[in-house]
């Protein structure tokens, strides 16, 4: 599967269509990724945000990237981590899928992902990276009109575990 490709670096600076926030429900604040993109993005994407009036858990909506490279911003609400039995995989499996979903609407064939819940929301990255990289390769299977999608960690064991995963994934063809 040669239009995913995991990467190492700060999404925010991504030259790239679409990166994907990974936001709390309010679309307000946060730390992490939000943050970082809040820095960069401007005045204008801060209204947009406000804007948006919220999304629930494993939604996403979408907003123009601003003064980021990237032309647009797709904002998620990842589930915060509960112990695993609160419906947190199956959120997690949402947030991909909408994310991806609102990026062919809106006719993106580049979108870069971060670890959605791994951070602050303290999703196991060991379960996590299972979760994104199937939802991922599946939906790229379906839809050959997304050309490329990036996964970008900044941390070197996020990244070390999502390259491994996908070597697994591509030696096993396991989907
Ligand atoms: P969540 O609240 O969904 O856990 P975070 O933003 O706290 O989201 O973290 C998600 C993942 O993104 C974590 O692995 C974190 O280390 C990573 N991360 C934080 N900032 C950046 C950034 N600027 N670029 C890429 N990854 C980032």
């Amino acid at each position: 599967m040669d239009r995913i490709s995991i990467s190492k670096g700060d999404i925010v600076r991504m030259k790239i269509e679409a990166i994907v926030n990974a936001s709390n429900t309010s679309l307000l604040g946060g730390g992490g990724v939000a943050s970082s993109i809040q820095k960069y993005a401007g005045d204008e994407y801060m209204q947009a945000c406000i804007a948006l009036g919220g999304c629930n858990t494993g939604e996403a909506k979408i907003t123009p990237g601003f003064k980021l490279n990237a032309k647009y911003v797709i904002h998620t609400a990842g589930p915060i981590w509960r112990g695993g039995n609160k419906g947190e995989p199956e959120l997690l499996k949402n947030c991909y899928d909408n994310c991806l979903d609102l990026a062919v609407k809106n006719h993106i064939k580049s979108i870069a992902f971060p670890s959605i819940s791994t951070g602050v929301y303290r999703y196991p990255v060991e379960l996590a990276i299972k979760i994104a990289l199937k939802e991922i390769i599946t939906f790229l299977k379906v839809h050959p009109e997304l050309e490329k999608v990036v996964i970008v960690c900044n941390d070197e064991r996020t990244t070390r575990l999502y390259k491994n995963y996908l070597k697994k994934i591509e030696t096993q063809n396991l989907f």
